[in-house]
């Protein structure tokens, strides 16, 4: 399976800046087949961005569980959906914090995402106290048991995102050993709950990946692509990225 390079507009973006998502569209179609691309843009600018660019992914950035109903400011996977988007992240640990999302809660809308035919990014990550506690494996693996959907999954469809929650903006990255040591853990329980299948779901790695680090948090083993905040949000900052997972 060829890298995905998945950028997170945050809460960043207006119609402005659509030149943007036009330039890295275009660079991500020369690349097709080679590395996969695409931009979770706030929920406002989905539509318009998708269709600026056909064919490439528009993804969102939250999904609410359930399909419809008295939910005041949220949307649904169908919604979005409609809206033009063909992806969507869930678990996002500034979502877990701020709207105190919990494992269970992100399982819900992994599996509302996929019923919807939307493909999944999953985030889990571990606090600065966790890993200063050591507890870090362990709290990730359990985070990963209780939020990932109920199988059978696609894996061409379903990728998981390791972040660090103090590496995310921080300008801080995890270390070699300390992805390749996560990354080998979340495999783990990818197998133990999906079977051989598990062992092709992309790991991607998220926290402060720019283009001077990319290449190698990309060396280190079973890293199968980057989510990426910042420096996704211009393609001067995004394209060399993608290139360094080629
Ligand atoms: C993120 O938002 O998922 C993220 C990793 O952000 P940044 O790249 O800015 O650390």
């Amino acid at each position: 399976m060829v890298k995905l390079i998945a950028g997170n507009w945050k809460m960043h973006g207006t119609a402005a800046d659509l030149p943007e998502v036009r330039a890295i569209a275009a660079r991500a179609s020369q690349l097709a087949g080679q590395v996969e691309v695409a931009l979770c843009v706030p929920a406002t600018l989905i539509h318009r961005a998708a269709e600026a660019v056909p064919g490439f992914t528009i993804g969102a950035q939250d999904i609410h569980h359930r399909p419809k109903g008295a939910h005041t400011g949220d949307v649904c996977a169908a919604m979005l959906h409609d809206a033009g988007a063909s992806m969507a992240i869930v678990g996002h640990s500034e979502r877990r914090e701020a709207h105190s999302e919990a494992d269970a809660d992100v399982k819900a809308k992994a599996e509302a995402g996929l019923a919807a035919g939307l493909k999944i990014i999953l985030c889990v990550g571990e606090s600065l106290d966790v890993r200063e506690g050591g507890e870090a494996v362990a709290t990730v693996a359990a985070q990963v048991d209780a939020s990932l959907p109920a199988g059978p999954v696609d894996p061409a469809l379903f990728s998981l995102a390791y972040e660090p929650i103090w590496a995310i903006g921080t300008g801080k990255v995890a270390g070699p050993a300390e992805i390749g040591e996560m990354h080998a853990a979340i495999r783990e329980r990818l197998v133990a709950a999906y079977g051989e299948p598990g062992g092709q779901v992309r790991i991607l790695y998220g926290g402060s990946v720019k283009a001077d680090n990319a290449a190698a948090i990309f060396a280190v083993p079973d890293v199968g692509g980057a989510l990426v905040g910042g420096a996704s949000l211009s393609a001067a900052d995004f394209l060399p990225i993608v290139e360094a997972a080629l």
